[in-house]
């Protein structure tokens, strides 16, 4: 239930809602807005009876969220939240985002190339992960605190922000003192202490849907990093498990638009894990900018016949390359742009 309170309402006003809504068992969550506060409760699980609060003073009038989820909800908040994880790199605004880089830091050599390569071509952030979560227990599972050190070593050479994986709760302390933006993987989306602690460091999370969830799962599990007091999350369709294994997994498009009418966070799009196969990646990039998505998370390697995870389905850089060239052209269409490189002051095309 959301409770809406008149542009003129008082202080005085706003608490003894929020102290009726607590008396109530549940608790209030006063959100101050431009024109008038909202007054969230939370803590219900189905309807609750508002006939305590409908006639208070102040009160202009009750939503009631009909959604399982709340806070991550339209009806809760209407316009879009605009993630921010540097300045200027914001998801959920007119621009789109393209954060690239390798699956796995493998070495300095290799997540320095990558990063040049992406902020040559005009990428915006990097990705790369130091902790991975791999099917196999034999495969590599990448180079922990090192490979958070790399990073930082390429965000100093290049600017670019970090994308980076976090696993488990006792880790994801030691990725936060690094990364900008800490990713949640697909195995991990109902990793509920995980999210809880996510949602306690205060960073942005980039929160990737789990290769069986559904839309309403992949919002619950957000609801868990907000519920914390985060709210700058950012959720990605990673692709889904089918029947067909013409490609690595079912790249699900529709969860663009359902999630942009269902809930005001942005959400990317990541079409290497999406089809799992280089030859697919820039036209099913080209269809996630043309369906809306706010950002695209790619994977691209200075030498994928190399790479030490996901080789098959990372661009070679001259690939990402003509990738940002069309992403260009068709953001401009929808009339979006690109946020432009670290250390431009030029808008690109809009
Ligand atoms: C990744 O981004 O490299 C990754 C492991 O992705 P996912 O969690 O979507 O499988
Ligand atoms: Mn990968």
């Amino acid at each position: 239930m959301l409770v809406v309170m008149h542009a003129t309402a008082t202080q005085g006003e706003i608490e003894i809602v929020c102290s009726v809504i607590s008396d109530m068992g549940y608790s209030a969550v006063p959100m101050p807005g431009e024109q008038r506060t909202a007054i969230g409760v939370v803590g219900n699980d189905g309807r609750v009876d508002d006939t305590n609060v409908v006639g208070l003073p102040g009160v202009a009038q009750v939503i009631h969220v009909s959604k399982p989820y709340k806070q991550v909800s339209r009806e809760w908040k209407a316009e879009n939240t605009v993630v921010s994880i540097a300045p200027g790199v914001e998801f959920g605004g007119t621009n789109i985002v393209i954060v690239a880089g390798p699956c796995s830091v493998e070495s300095e050599e290799q997540i320095l190339a990558s990063a040049r390569a992406v902020r040559a071509a005009g990428g915006s952030a990097l990705r790369g992960g130091a902790f991975k979560p791999r099917s196999s227990p034999y495969s590599f599972q990448g180079l922990g605190k090192r490979g958070l050190e790399l990073l930082a070593l390429a965000r100093e050479e290049t600017g670019l922000p970090i994308v980076t994986e976090a696993m488990d709760e006792a880790g994801a302390e030691l990725v936060a003192e690094y990364a900008d933006c800490i990713q949640i993987g697909a195995r991990n989306m109902q990793n509920y202490s995980l999210l809880k602690a996510a949602g306690r460091l205060g960073k942005p999370v980039l929160l990737k849907r789990g290769m069986a969830a559904t839309i309403t799962d992949l919002l619950l599990s957000a609801e868990y990093i907000i519920a914390e007091g985060n709210s700058q999350v950012i959720l990605c369709e990673r692709g889904l498990r089918s029947f067909d294994t013409a490609a690595r997994n079912m790249f699900d498009l529709n969860a663009v638009p359902i999630v942009q009418k269902l809930s005001h966070l942005p959400i990317v799009a990541d079409p290497s894990h999406g089809t799992g196969r280089r030859d697919m990646v820039i036209p099913m990039t080209r269809a996630a900018i043309a369906a809306g998505a706010d950002g695209i998370l790619v994977e691209l390697h200075p030498n994928p016949d190399r790479a030490k995870s996901d080789g098959a389905q990372s661009l070679y850089p001259e690939q990402f390359v003509k990738l940002m060239h069309e992403v260009r052209l068709i953001a401009s269409a929808i009339g979006r742009g690109i946020t432009p490189a670290v250390g431009t002051d030029a808008v690109e095309s809009r």
